[in-house]
């Protein structure tokens, strides 16, 4: 934790007019590490900590999507389930024992890669646009054992969303027994749940979506500020008491690699909506290199999940590793909510 974030983690505190069940989640999203501008508030207590109830995959992360969020979609989910934020390869655990039955290696349809354990208690789980699976299928697992790592897969993609982790539960059987819409919801039934359900807390996450044709010549070894839309430098600007809990990919193109291109998202955290930036923080970055084998690349892929306190604004910076280098476009898929 760095000064910034102890400074975040006051106002946001501060902030809140009372605790909801996503602000509990938002306290205790310390786990989520340096993607994700979570604060390191003080965990609540919980009365209900039987061992019987599941794990969340990834701790106590943000929720980015709940599942109720999943239903309220305008066509619905065809699979409503919670969406974790989280970094891209965060070890995911399994929220009981039981035994892997069906994994899915490719990144295609709206699922990406997943994988599904068939709980010992006869209820079924699927995590899905993962980056990775850790176990083969047939493999008997133990409660909270890392079986994958998160990532973004989805629709051919491994940046089809922001990064997270989707978790679908069905009870008493499998998906193609009770149709897969035939979800409940996982949050209430994991360890320490459930926890009270506020309407207010169910939103549907807003989608963005932006691809801009740019012409930006990168200076070599030096992080350059690109505009991710036409007139539009930030990816995000959120004002005083407002919390914006987002899942983010982009797809940056470029001409003349060869050795290769980074990319990061910088935050800045302002006195107020109007500034001075009080600090920044910066996030951890992409890079893609030039090798012999691949050749010079032409794309460079970016999903990351966080959540912005306001005042707050964010913005996306790129370094060219060789001179010459064109950024030729920037597609931006973006789901978000604000509270
Ligand atoms: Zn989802």
């Amino acid at each position: 934790m760095c000064e910034a974030d102890a400074h975040i983690a006051g106002l946001d505190r501060e902030a809140r007019p009372r605790v909801s069940r996503r602000a509990v989640l938002l306290a205790t999203g310390l786990a989520v590490g340096a993607t994700v501008f979570s604060a390191n508030l003080t965990t609540p207590a919980r009365g209900d900590s039987a061992a019987s109830r599941y794990l969340r995959p990834c701790g106590d992360v943000p929720i980015s999507s709940t599942w109720q969020g999943h239903r309220n979609l305008k066509p619905p989910s065809g699979e409503p389930g919670t969406d974790y934020a989280v970094a891209m390869r965060t070890p995911i655990r399994a929220a009981t024992a039981g035994v892997i039955v069906d994994r899915k290696d490719t990144t295609d349809s709206a699922t990406g890669r997943y994988i599904a354990l068939r709980a010992d208690d006869g209820n079924y789980i699927r995590y899905l646009h993962l980056a990775s699976s850790a176990v083969t299928n047939g493999t008997r697992v133990s409660r909270g054992q890392v079986i994958a790592y998160s990532g973004a897969s989805g629709f051919g993609s491994e940046t089809g969303y922001g990064s997270h982790v989707h978790v679908s539960l069905w009870i008493g059987g499998t998906p193609n027994q009770l149709g897969f819409t035939n979800t409940v919801n996982f949050e209430n039934f994991v360890e320490g749940g459930p926890l009270p359900t506020y309407p207010e807390d169910d939103p549907v996450p807003t989608h963005q979506a932006t691809d801009l044709s740019t012409s930006v010549a990168l200076p070599v070894n030096a992080w350059t500020t690109v505009a991710v839309a036409a007139g539009q430098l930030y990816l995000a600007i959120v004002g005083v008491g407002t919390v914006e809990t987002a899942d983010v990919s982009l797809n940056l193109k470029a001409t003349g690699l060869t050795t290769g291109l980074q990319v990061r998202l910088v935050a800045e955290k302002l006195a107020s909506n109007s500034g001075p930036v009080t600090s920044t923080i910066v996030h951890p970055v992409t890079e893609i290199r030039a090798t012999a084998a691949a050749g010079s690349p032409t794309q460079v892929q970016h999903a990351q999940s966080y959540q912005l306190v306001g005042p707050m604004r964010l913005f996306v910076q790129v370094m060219a590793l060789n001179g010459g280098v064109t950024l030729t476009g920037i597609s931006v898929r973006k789901n978000y909510w604000t509270s």
